[in-house]
């Protein structure tokens, strides 16, 4: 389309410029796709972005969940502009609206007595681990196959792991210490026995278990509800810290995180994401024994800083974002967009004959190309990668944007419609149907995993 031509060239400089400056020209790892090499983002509206050719997508990806209200929710940036009308960072003392937002967050999850906030999930997530490592006094952190809680080294390894990576230690980075990696010890999600196992063997050493009540880093592996019983179990009886790290399912899934469904209730809890509908803002929450360690409280043996912790547009941004999704049926809403989504879908796959596990829970869906649904970070290597990325780079074609990375999920926002998802699940069909028909006859790739990828 000659229409076209000069945009894309013009969005190309723009990426030729940002690799010249940025590493790989993005500001996250995954950020970079593998046929997207040159999407300049121009706008985000709604359940859309738009990009600088001016194609407008509608957009399942969400910029890896935080936007449950849709892209530039109108109410919650009214309230960043009206608090920065008033308010900066002071960097001394407290603000009436930290107080008021902690109070809130404290009333609604269960395992919240007391609440610090931070600016990314993985700074949430290494407070909570030296906070464990603190009041144990113990060195092994706990965590599963296929979670992800941020970058910091503790955390960074096991995420999206090979077949053959898969049950010895898996670094997703270069330059951690081998001590790091040797003091966290990686169990298979949804394992009691395994569980029980390591318990067994080095409960007195374990100072922490850390996990995403739902996987959703590596899609959705649904938990066992004995299994969340067993991880409270096994770490109350060996006095052990249990970590909900709740980043994506804190409010997504329920007011007071998936905490609230299961009945659950983790020592600490870490929170961000949806916390603040994308504007980064995160929290440690828990036990205000355990919490009540960090070194705010003067005197207390447990350092926590950040200079931006508590900025005030970013304690607007949560509390607006709150008070929607209690004063709004946000959560009715995408819920049963989800149901919709995941019933139209398995519809489509069943038409295809296609061996499909559609997957997910509330707003987060979507489809594994294998037969059985997966327990285990072990059954996801069954997944058809190529069919996984393929019929998602078709989509593009029809303007929806799901991120074409492997075991990646979808979200969907209040801004969604129902014909949102009558065309989402239209063009799935279409895009499902040509990435079959384009596939080689014998695909070499049902069971290889791309990779050691982990969200930004
Ligand atoms: N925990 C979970 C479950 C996450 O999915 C993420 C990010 O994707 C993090 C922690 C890290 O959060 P952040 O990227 O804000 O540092």
């Amino acid at each position: 389309m000659a229409g076209t031509a000069e945009p894309e060239r013009q969005s190309s400089r723009v990426a030729d410029r940002a690799r010249a400056v940025i590493p790989g020209g993005v500001n996250s790892g995954q950020r970079c796709v593998p046929g997207l090499e040159n999407l300049v983002v121009a706008s985000t509206s709604g359940a859309t972005f738009t990009d600088t050719t001016g194609r407008t997508f509608v957009d399942y990806h969400a910029a890896f969940g935080p936007p449950l209200l849709g892209h530039n929710d109108p109410d919650v940036n009214a309230a960043v502009t009206s608090a920065l009308g008033r308010l900066d960072l002071c960097g001394v003392g407290v603000t009436a609206q930290e107080v008021e937002l902690a109070e809130t967050v404290a009333g609604l999850v269960p395992s919240v007595d007391k609440l610090l906030l931070t600016s990314t999930g993985s700074e949430a997530t290494f407070h909570a681990l030296r906070l464990a490592r603190a009041v144990t006094g113990r060195r092994y952190i706990v965590k599963f196959q296929g979670c992800y809680h941020g970058w910091h080294d503790a955390v960074s390894l096991n995420v999206i792991s090979r077949a053959d990576a898969v049950g010895h230690k898996d670094p997703i980075s270069a330059g951690i210490l081998p001590e790091v990696i040797e003091a966290t010890l990686v169990a298979e999600f949804n394992d009691v026995d395994g569980l029980t196992t390591l318990f067994d063997a080095l409960g007195p050493d374990i100072a922490a278990v850390i996990l995403e009540p739902i996987p959703h880093n590596v899609g959705a592996l649904l938990p066992d509800q004995a299994f969340l019983r067993a991880c409270r179990d096994l770490t109350s009886r060996h006095g052990s810290v249990l970590v909900f790290d709740e980043v994506i399912t804190g409010f997504r899934h329920h007011l007071g995180g998936y905490q609230a469904i299961s009945g659950v209730t983790p020592d600490l809890t870490t929170l961000g994401k949806s916390m603040a509908n994308g504007l980064p803002v995160a929290a440690l929450g828990g036990r205000a024994d355990l919490m009540d360690q960090l070194s705010s409280r003067p005197g207390a043996p447990v350092f926590a800083a950040g200079t931006y912790n508590g900025h005030p547009a970013m304690v607007a941004a949560a509390a607006a974002t709150i008070a929607k999704l209690q004063d709004e049926p946000v959560l009715a809403h995408v819920h049963a967009l989800g149901d919709q989504v995941r019933a139209g879908l398995r519809e489509v796959c069943a038409d295809l004959d296609i061996p499909a596990v559609v997957t997910g829970y509330g707003s987060v869906f979507l489809t594994y190309f294998m037969d059985t649904p997966p327990r285990t970070y072990r059954d996801l290597l069954a997944n058809d990668t190529e069919l996984f990325i393929g019929y998602r780079n078709h989509l593009r074609d029809h303007l929806i944007f799901e991120l074409p990375l492997n075991l990646k999920r979808n979200h969907l926002s209040y801004a969604h419609t129902e014909s949102h998802v009558d065309q989402l699940i239209d063009a799935t069909r279409q895009a499902l149907t040509k990435a079959l028909t384009n596939r080689p006859a014998v695909s070499a790739s049902a069971s290889t995993m791309g990779g050691i990828g982990s969200t930004p």
